[in-house]
């Protein structure tokens, strides 16, 4: 499917690496002016940053340094892309894992692991649609849930309670702003062969998950879950609000 972007300012949080860089891609190859926000530009599977490879695509991309966990940091962002007409469609796709049982998890560690991916979601959805509310032109946000919004896995309490968090984050959002004609959905993948884990943000690394192939499908490529994030921005998808978008090749159906 080939989605129609042109005019479109799409910021994407965490948009260097992994599930993010694919997302920002897509929606480069698509038309939009890219917005690409990370605590770090050079991706850590990649040769160029994100917005080089868009650009050498014959995209429009930026990159913003930012920090999701602050939410000084984040409006900045959405400031920056008033340059480009104001946020169209806003991803908050930016997150850590840290794995850790209950018995042995710190508060410290939750707090962060809570700070970057359910507050960096909340900052960034509140930045966002206060921008387009202010502008008069309501767009969308897509969020980045996953699967541990809804199935418990042992090891995984601070993560899982995070992702919970995203999934009710964006179905409040869109009950408070669907009188304003912002949709807010969010998408939920299953195992992703990224480099989650593997020194995001240059913190000290604890557990590092492992990515298994075990969906039905049995396949774990970044780019396989960028689709349902251009279907839920667009015009295709008008009337869907508040939905999870499951793309996990079917490992968690229930
Ligand atoms: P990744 O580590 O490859 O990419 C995450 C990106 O976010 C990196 O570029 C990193 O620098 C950035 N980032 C980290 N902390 C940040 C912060 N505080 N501010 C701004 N940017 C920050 O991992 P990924 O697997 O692509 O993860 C992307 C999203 O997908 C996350 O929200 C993750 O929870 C979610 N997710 C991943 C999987 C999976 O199996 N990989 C499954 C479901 C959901």
């Amino acid at each position: 499917v080939s989605y129609d972007y042109a005019d479109e300012t799409v910021i994407v949080t965490g948009g260097s690496s992994g599930i993010g860089r694919a997302v920002a891609e897509r929606f480069g190859a698509a038309g939009a002016t890219v917005v690409v926000a990370d605590v770090r530009e050079e991706p850590k599977r990649a040769d160029a940053p994100t917005h080089e490879a868009i650009r050498e695509a014959g995209g429009q991309a930026t990159f913003v340094e930012t920090d999701v966990s602050d939410p000084g940091e984040i409006a900045l962002v959405v400031e920056a892309a008033r340059e480009f007409g104001g946020v169209d469609v806003m991803v908050n796709n930016a997150g850590i894992y840290r794995g850790a049982p209950l018995l042995d998890a710190d508060p410290e560690t939750f707090d962060r692991v809570y700070g970057v991916n359910a507050r960096g979601a909340f900052a960034g959805m509140q930045a966002a649609a206060r921008d387009m509310i202010d502008r008069g032109e309501p767009g969308s946000i897509v969020n980045t849930a996953s699967i541990s919004s809804e199935l418990a896995q042992p090891g995984h309490a601070m993560y899982d309670a995070s992702k919970g968090a995203v999934m009710m984050l964006t179905r409040v959002a869109a009950l408070e702003l669907a009188e304003h004609g912002v949709r807010v959905n969010a998408v939920a993948p299953g195992p992703v062969d990224t480099g989650i884990g593997s020194g995001d943000t240059g913190e000290s690394e604890t557990e590092v998950p492992s990515i298994d192939k075990s969906a039905p499908m049995g396949r774990a490529a970044p780019a396989e879950v960028a689709g349902p994030y251009l279907f839920l921005a667009s015009e295709d998808a008008s009337y869907v609000t508040g939905h999870l978008l499951y793309a996990d090749g079917g490992y968690a159906v229930f």
